[in-house]
């Protein structure tokens, strides 16, 4: 017969190490490839699906954030101008930070409201609510 001490370790054991990892949050990298004067983001929606954001939420900001215009070509998102490739991760991060991530708790969990005239950034893991500006 095996001890309580034993099948206890034997559970923990069994808990995927993933479990643990999840708390880090990570944003996908973008995977940014040059054409001439453009800049291609080949993994666009790999990001946006990863942020749980609307794809038209996050295009906007980066198009303010980089001043320039865009185009579809399949499921490649094409900016017309040159961009580095940190530059167009910088500006995620940016993305993140303004409206993923809950300045209570930093967890991701999160999702934006409209009350009003006003948006809102609502945490689902704290209930944390704040007020944040329009794309
Ligand atoms: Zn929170």
């Amino acid at each position: 017969m095996q001890s309580y001490d034993e099948l206890l370790k034997r559970g923990m054991a069994q808990v995927p190490e993933k479990t643990k990892a999840d708390d880090r949050f990570e944003v996908p990298k973008a995977h940014v490839m040059r054409a001439g004067l453009k800049t291609i983001v080949t993994n666009f929606n790999e990001i946006v699906t990863a942020l749980r954001r609307k794809p038209d939420h996050l295009l906007k900001f980066l198009l303010k954030e980089l001043a320039t215009k865009y185009e579809w070509s399949g499921n490649q998102l094409i900016f017309q101008g040159k961009f580095p490739p940190e530059l167009i991760d910088k500006k995620i991060d940016l993305y993140v930070k303004t409206y993923v991530v809950c300045p209570e708790c930093k967890k991701p969990d999160s999702k934006i409201i409209r009350e009003g005239i006003h948006s809102f950034l609502k945490c689902e893991a704290c209930g944390a609510k704040h007020v944040i500006s329009k794309v």
